[in-house]
C-alpha cells in the first residue's frame, strides 16, 4: 500500500474531482481514498481508467457507510460500490465506522469479500482498541487497515501501537488537521529550517513514523507539494518537538459518541 494517497472526500464537483485525480496519478500518486458518502466512487473509476495506468498499479479504498451496514447489507453496498467504480475487484473495503452493535457483522462481510478475493485488503476505519477487540474474538483473518483521524495535534500514540502490535497498519485521516496544524509554530519553524512546507514536514512526520496519509486537495500544486516529502529527513529531535505538540484535539468525530442514527 503506498505511504501517499489522495483523499478525496468533498471532492463532489464532478470536472473537478476527475481533473485532481488525473493530475495526482500523471504526477506519481498510486493510491485514491473514496468512500460510498463521497458520493464520487464514479469519477474515481473513471479517472482511473483514463489515466492509462494499469489497474493492479492503483491502490483504490472505498468504504461502507453507516446505513449500510450489518452483514448482508454489506454485501449489498459493495456491490455497488464496485460498479459505480466500474471495477472487478477493490484493493482495500473498509467498515467507515464502528456502528454499534453492526460493525463486527460488518466486518465479518468483509472478511467474506476478502477470502472470495473481491478485495485485496480487509479493514476498518475509527475502530479503537475495544471495537478492534469485538472483531478479534470473531473474525478469522484480523483487519489488516485501521484508518482513523491523526496528526500532530491528535497523536493517538495509545491506538497506533496497539494497532503495531496486532500487525494493523495504520492510516492517518485528515493527516494535516484539516488544514488547522499547518499553521502551528513549532511546525512552521521546523519547516523553514528544512526548507519544506508545513504541509510536508507534516507528511513527513507521519511517514518516518510508519503512518500512511490520505491528505486531500484539488489544487494542482498543492497534491503535487504533499508528495514531495521522500527527499528529506527529519531529526529525532524534531521528531520528538512534532510529538509533543499534541493536544489531543480532534477535527472530526470521536467514534465513541458519533451519532450514527441517520
Ligand atoms: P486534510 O488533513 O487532508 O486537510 C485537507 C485541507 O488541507 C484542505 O482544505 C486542503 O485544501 C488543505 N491542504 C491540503 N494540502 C495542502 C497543502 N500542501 N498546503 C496547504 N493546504 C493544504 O483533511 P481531510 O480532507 O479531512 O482528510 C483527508 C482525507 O481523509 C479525506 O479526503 C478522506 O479521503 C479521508 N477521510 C476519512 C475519514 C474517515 O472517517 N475514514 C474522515 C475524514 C476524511
Amino acid at each position: 500500500m503506498p505511504y501517499v494517497g489522495l483523499g478525496v472526500y468533498k471532492m463532489t464537483d464532478r470536472e473537478e474531482a476527475l481533473q485532481a485525480i488525473a493530475k495526482a496519478l500523471e504526477i506519481g500518486y498510486r493510491a485514491i481514498d473514496t468512500a460510498a458518502l463521497y458520493n464520487n466512487e464514479v469519477e474515481v473509476g473513471e479517472a482511473i481508467r483514463h489515466s492509462g495506468i494499469k489497474r493492479d498499479e492503483i491502490f483504490v479504498t472505498t468504504k461502507v457507510w453507516n446505513n449500510d451496514q450489518g452483514y448482508d447489507e454489506t454485501l449489498r453496498a459493495f456491490e455497488t460500490s464496485l460498479k459505480k467504480l466500474g471495477l472487478d475487484y477493490i484493493d482495500l473495503y473498509l467498515t467507515h465506522w464502528p456502528v454499534e452493535d453492526k460493525f463486527v457483522e460488518t466486518y465479518r462481510a468483509i472478511e467474506r469479500l476478502y477470502e472470495e478475493k473481491l478485495i485485496r485488503v480487509p479493514g476498518v476505519s475509527n475502530h479503537h482498541a475495544h471495537h478492534l477487540e469485538k472483531i478479534f474474538a470473531k473474525a478469522n483473518v484480523l483487519p489488516m487497515v485501521d484508518q482513523i483521524e491523526l496528526h500532530p495535534y491528535l497523536s493517538q500514540e495509545e491506538l497506533r501501537a496497539f494497532c503495531k502490535e496486532h500487525d494493523i497498519a495504520v492510516t492517518a485521516w485528515s493527516p494535516l488537521g484539516r488544514g488547522k496544524v499547518l499553521k502551528d509554530e513549532t511546525i512552521s519553524k521546523i519547516a523553514s529550517s528544512v526548507g519544506k512546507t508545513a504541509a510536508q514536514v507534516i507528511l513527513r512526520w507521519h511517514y518516518q513514523n510508519d503512518v500512511i496519509t490520505i491528505p486531500k486537495s484539488v489544487t494542482l500544486n498543492r497534491i503535487e507539494e504533499n508528495m514531495q516529502i521522500f527527499d528529506f529527513e527529519l531529526t529525532s529531535e524534531q521528531m520528538t518537538q512534532i510529538d509533543r505538540v499534541n493536544k489531543n484535539e480532534r477535527v472530526g468525530q470521536n467514534p465513541d459518541t458519533f451519532h450514527f442514527d441517520f
